[in-house]
């Protein structure tokens, strides 16, 4: 097969002297497990590395929770909400969310930086996007606390009970707002098991919890492998099931909770269209592809990984989109002036490289930026894929890195058709001049959350989750609640 590689030769990279981040950090040598309001070590006395991807080194030592400190830990959620949090007046319940939220702004700067160094997103999406999103999500939940009846007219909304709650590594303490938010203002209490790979910010969110006396018990975190999740969503004890990963992974949960009473919202994998029209404005609609797929190393489920372009423009766009690719600055996370930062794992750059080898060896054609990249760490130039088709693997499967994959349409019919041709249906985009195009494109494309003329804009207030293999259930806004509710 005919393998073909272009290196862009459009300019070279932008060189900024070097910005790196100097605020001091309480980096810790070693993690606990979060049970009852007390940092205690795991039964086992096990631990694993926290890697910082950039360097390649470890950070920590992370304790690895097994299934009786998972015990301990639903027991404790359980005896939490029997006890305190379920019969706490609502509003003071809220007062507890408040307070969490004030503290996560005060420590703000820290957290991110720490998000930064375990999870390799650059310190401008952490301190920019990630962080102040946390707060937003705390302060937003801790308002419904005391109206979920108005939330839900005519109706006496009650808690679950316990909820397990299991995420993903792509934004770490953003998750994890985002699940433990609602679930405490609705009244739940909750066991959390971040990824193996991003547990060091949640250990901090308990330190918040701790610092802002919430009772304990009411949140535990435990945190673990992917044996420790699933000896989490088995837990007999455990009333209720979030879950944010892959899809493959997701499916194992829906099969283990069926037949079993616990309540299940999944949030699962994408591969969005951003589909972009002849009449759209060509530069904002190049940057908003540029954001849609290398943010956060394109380690995002809602990522617009597909572009799909009007043919009349498609040469003139993908020259746009060469000649900006070659800006983008690859390195230090921890530098103010770094658009891309590292890839999260030695693992998931493993697949990112298999999958473009395939698109490769599929005949697409392949354009990378000539950035330079460290020596150490784990990284990937920012690329794309022209020449791509449906059936190609690089259109099908999910590649979470920043890699995109390039289709041409020439009718909006066409563009709906090749956006849905997909076993996921989380999130898409629309760029076009024509206030009416979106609306009826939006209506016809099956996917959860649909931007036009901008991409992976988020907000607490916006209910966010997907259709087919995506998942179900809803996050975020009033529609949020109804899952920490019966
Ligand atoms: P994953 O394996 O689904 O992991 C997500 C979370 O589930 C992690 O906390 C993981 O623990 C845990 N887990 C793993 N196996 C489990 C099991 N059998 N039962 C319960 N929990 C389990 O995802 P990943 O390995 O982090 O990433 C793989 C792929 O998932 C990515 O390439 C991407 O396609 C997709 N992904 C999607 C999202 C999203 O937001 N939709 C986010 C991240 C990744 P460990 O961390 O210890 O494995
Ligand atoms: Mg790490």
């Amino acid at each position: 097969m005919d393998k073909k590689k272009h290196h862009l030769k459009f300019g070279s990279s932008l060189s900024y002297a070097p910005a790196p981040e100097t605020t001091p950090v309480p980096l810790k040598k070693q993690y606990e497990l979060f049970i009852n309001g007390e940092f205690v070590a795991p039964q086992s006395g096990s631990y694993f590395n926290s890697v910082n991807p950039a360097t390649g080194k470890r950070l920590a030592r992370i304790a690895k929770a097994e299934e009786s400190d998972i015990n301990l830990a639903v027991k404790s959620a359980r005896r939490a909400y029997e006890k305190v949090w379920g019969p706490m007046p609502p509003a003071e319940r809220g007062k507890y969310l408040f307070r969490i939220a004030r503290i996560i702004q005060e420590k703000a700067r820290e957290l991110a930086i720490l998000e930064s160094m375990d999870g390799g997103k650059p310190i401008k999406e952490s301190r920019d996007v990630d962080l102040p999103l946390v707060a937003a999500h705390f302060f937003y939940y801790a308002g419904w606390a005391d109206k979920l009846k108005y939330a839900f007219p005519g109706k006496d909304p009650r808690p679950l009970g316990v909820a397990g709650q299991v995420i993903p590594w792509n934004f770490p303490l953003l998750m994890a707002a985002w699940k433990i938010a609602p679930a405490l203002a609705c009244g739940n209490t909750v066991v959390l098991k971040p990824a193996e790979t991003t547990s060091i910010t949640a250990m901090h969110l308990a330190e918040i919890f701790q610092d802002a006396g919430l009772p304990p018990g009411v949140v535990n975190i435990v945190s673990g492998a992917g044996e420790t999740g699933a000896a989490l969503v088995e837990h007999d004890d455990v009333d209720k099931i979030a879950f944010t990963g892959s899809t493959a992974v997701g499916k194992r949960i829906a099969q283990s909770v069926a037949g079993t009473p616990k309540k299940l919202t999944l949030e699962l994998g994408g591969k969005a269209a951003n589909i972009v029209f002849d009449d759209c404005t060509i530069d904002q609609a190049v940057e908003g592809v540029i954001n849609g797929i290398y943010f956060n190393q394109g380690h995002v489920c809602c990522a617009g990984s597909r572009l799909l372009i009007q043919e009349s423009i498609h040469d003139d766009f993908v020259a746009r989109l060469s000649r900006r690719i070659e800006t983008l600055r690859v390195g230090d996370p921890l530098d103010k002036n770094t658009d891309i930062g590292a890839i999260n794992s030695k693992a998931q750059l493993k697949r990112i490289t298999e999958l473009v080898k395939t698109g490769e060896e599929e005949g697409a054609e392949l354009h990378t930026s000539s950035c330079r990249i460290p020596e150490e760490g784990f990284w990937h130039r920012p690329s794309f894929f022209t020449g791509v088709t449906s059936s190609h693997r690089v259109a099908r499967e999910e590649i979470f890195g920043p890699v995109l994959s390039i289709m041409t349409f020439r009718t909006p019919a066409e563009a709906v058709s090749l956006a849905n041709d997909t076993c996921y249906g989380l999130s898409a985009g629309i760029w076009t001049d024509k206030g009416s195009k979106i609306f009826s494109i939006a209506d016809q494309l099956k996917a959860g959350v649909i931007w036009a003329n901008t991409f992976n804009k988020f907000d607490p207030t916006s209910p966010f989750g997907g259709y087919k293999e995506s998942g179900f259930g809803r996050e975020g806004g009033v529609q949020g609640l109804s899952a920490y509710l019966s």
